[in-house]
């Protein structure tokens, strides 16, 4: 029997040791949640790193087998391998090009060499794993090459790619010095997938004018093969954000911290730590409103949660102080015995507080620069039982284009967040309503399972055409 092998950078797990004893944690990231019923049936299986550097043979083979237990398979990696592969190429090369902000890229051969003989490992492992006839569903720009190293040792096998983040535009994408060898690496796939249609034209052009092939609806007929690329956004667990914003627990810290913060007016803000996630924009947006806005003093708060990121990268060090200082600076110059303008919260909190922070919260500020989805944004629409809430969302989030009921903005025009910031306080109930109930509808219909069998149903029409392209 065919099955089916899911490849990530991570596995859904964190693996901890203390004192000599393993203990896994699993994650309940989106993905892991949306996949969390697929990969533990029958024989199918998820392949990644455990997010714990183990070097002892020994250790390793007693993870292997607790992990088999769970459905998973560990791709070990060494100290000097989540240096260059993970926190350099992935995230000082790839991440800061793909999400538009290329003067942050770093062009190291050093790293590139790591990045190939890594996924390289990644293919070791999924090879001993596999059989001939398997569906191979790799995800993401960590593993960029593994469809095309897959490729050549299970021909006949069926392989998936989905890219989490943006695509860019092929004038942003050609600066990469191994520009082509990526995408060489990502056309080894049978279908390609991204959250948007524009990251899908992105993509088509760069394979265009760098390998040279052309496309007719989203196939590319190389010499050997033809393959598909077509967008997929993400959703979320719907059932699971509405339901955790219905327990009573969560109503019960919701009152709790609405009493301590003593605001008329919540604006919520939830992002890891990133410059793509427009932060010092939104803070200085956000002056800007105090400023115009008088009367809105010892109203309205920013409730500002930032979840530490990748701090081993220098870039991210830089951000964290920049963003300490502004909010030290406006909550300085505003702050009164009895009221804070910025909440600030630097760490990261569980589900149910996080529910109790998008019930309370009258209003989501979600103003990333660039990001291939948002889900922070979805999940504050699906928690909004009640429906009174406005999300502003910034039109370079994928969200944005599904989400046209949100108050939308360019994170570069600081203007125009200060006027929706003043729009969405002043909302009228019923408008905020309608707007709701529209993106609840859409996001209730698209969600994370619907996504899953839309991606899996158009890899096996993929394989039934390839047939008759052939
Ligand atoms: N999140 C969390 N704890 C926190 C803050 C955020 O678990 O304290 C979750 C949040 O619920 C969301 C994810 O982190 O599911 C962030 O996903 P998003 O796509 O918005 O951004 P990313 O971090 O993937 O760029």
């Amino acid at each position: 029997m065919a099955k089916l092998i899911i490849v990530s950078n991570r596995l859904p797990v964190k693996l901890q040791e203390k004192e000599g004893e393993l203990s896994y944690k699993t994650s309940e990231g989106g993905l892991a949640t949306g996949l969390g019923s697929i990969y533990k049936e029958g024989d199918n299986l998820w392949i990644g790193w455990p997010g714990l550097v183990v070097t002892e043979e020994a250790k390793q083979q007693q993870i292997t087998t607790d992990l088999k237990q769970e459905s998973m398979h560990p791709v070990f990696l060494t100290e000097s391998e989540i240096k260059e592969f993970y926190e350099g190429f992935s995230n000082e090369t790839l991440w800061p090009t793909f999400h538009y902000f290329s003067q942050y890229a770093i062009y190291d051969q050093q790293l590139w060499e790591t990045y190939v003989k890594v996924n390289q490992k990644y293919c070791e492992e999924v090879v001993k794993q596999a059989g001939p006839e398997d569906t191979i569903w790799v995800h993401d720009y960590q593993l960029l090459l593994l469809p095309s190293m897959l490729r050549e040792k299970l021909p006949d096998s069926t392989i998936g790619f989905f890219q989490h983040i943006p695509f860019p535009s092929y004038e942003v994408f050609r600066l990469l010095p191994w520009r082509k060898e990526l995408l060489e690496g990502m056309l080894g796939s049978d279908l390609v997938g991204f959250h948007t249609y524009d990251d899908m034209r992105h993509f088509l052009s760069s394979v265009n004018r760098l390998v040279g092939h052309g496309s007719m609806h989203g196939w590319i007929h190389t010499p050997n093969r033809s393959l598909l690329v077509d967008s997929f956004p993400m959703g979320i667990d719907y059932e699971k954000y509405s339901g955790t914003a219905a327990l009573e627990e969560v109503k019960k810290r919701e009152r709790i911290y609405r009493n301590n913060l003593n605001a008329e007016k919540i604006i919520l803000s939830i992002d890891r730590l990133d410059y793509s996630k427009g932060i010092a924009q939104r803070l200085k947006a956000f002056e800007l409103f105090l400023e115009k806005h008088p009367e809105f003093h010892e109203k309205v708060t920013l409730l500002m949660l930032v979840v530490p990121s990748r701090d081993a990268v220098e870039k991210y060090k830089e951000l964290k102080e920049e963003v300490d200082e502004m909010v030290g600076r406006i909550n300085g110059k505003y702050s009164d015995i009895s009221w804070n303008p910025i909440q600030y919260f630097y760490r990261s909190y569980p589900l149910e507080t996080l529910s109790a922070f998008y019930r309370m919260a009258d209003v989501a500020l979600v103003t990333p620069m660039r990001d291939g989805m948002n889900l922070v944004c979805k999940e504050y629409v699906a928690s909004k039982l009640d429906q009174k809430g406005v999300l502003i969302l910034s039109e370079m989030a994928g969200a944005s284009k599904e989400l046209s009921d949100a108050l939308l903005i360019n994170p570069n025009d600081i203007n125009q967040m200060v006027d929706s910031i003043y729009q969405a306080l002043v909302m009228p109930e019923e408008e905020q309503i309608q707007h709701m109930r529209n993106m609840q509808e859409s996001l209730r219909r698209y969600n994370i399972h619907h996504w899953v069998s839309m991606f899996m149903d158009r890899l096996s029409y993929v394989k039934i055409k390839q047939l008759s392209l052939a």
